[in-house]
């Protein structure tokens, strides 16, 4: 069985409006378009798979009931759409390989799901998600939103305007 091509999609700042250690499922504003593209590319067979730092867990600012609400309401909004997801909850100052931008997260989603990584795509507006997904062998897209619209350098494969945009260019890749 071959293995299988996925998009790894940051979470804040990225699939949703960039909002501090949201702990708050009414802040939550996914980006326009963004659930239509993901069920266009999951019904060619990509997998969609979030993977996201949350130090504010282990700062508690964040409740793990709040970080799941959070996560509820962007499902709602994106209509679904996703595979899996990845979180660590980390404290910067203790990280382990799982927080970004070491490719913990990474890994683990690759032996779950028998994910191909040269071939799968990173996706995130910070430097850290871009480094992230280079650690792990993916191609990587910077967005402009949330942190990427600081970003004036970065070494990603691609840097569109927001997910969507991404999303889109993917599926004209068609790989
Ligand atoms: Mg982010």
């Amino acid at each position: 069985m071959p293995r299988r091509q996925a998009i790894f999609l940051d979470r804040d700042g990225t699939l949703m409006e960039e909002v501090n250690y949201c702990n708050d499922p009414a802040t939550v504003q996914a980006i326009p378009g963004a659930g239509e593209a993901l069920s266009l590319l999951r019904e060619q067979g990509w997998l969609t798979v979030i993977v996201t730092n949350q130090s504010g867990l282990a700062k508690g600012l964040i409740t793990p009931a709040q970080y799941e609400a959070v996560n509820a309401e962007l499902l709602r909004q994106l209509g679904g759409g996703i595979d899996a997801i990845y979180f660590c909850a980390d404290h910067p100052d203790q990280p382990t390989e799982r927080r970004k931008p070491q490719p913990g997260m990474l890994h683990e989603a690759a032996l779950d799901l028998e994910i191909d990584l040269s071939s799968s795509w990173m996706i995130g507006d910070k430097p850290i998600d871009v480094e992230c997904g280079r650690n792990a062998g993916c191609r990587t897209m910077l967005v402009r939103t949330g942190y990427g619209s600081a970003q004036s350098n970065t070494d990603a494969d691609f840097v569109m305007k927001d997910v969507t945009e991404a999303l889109q260019r993917i599926l004209t890749l068609g790989e």
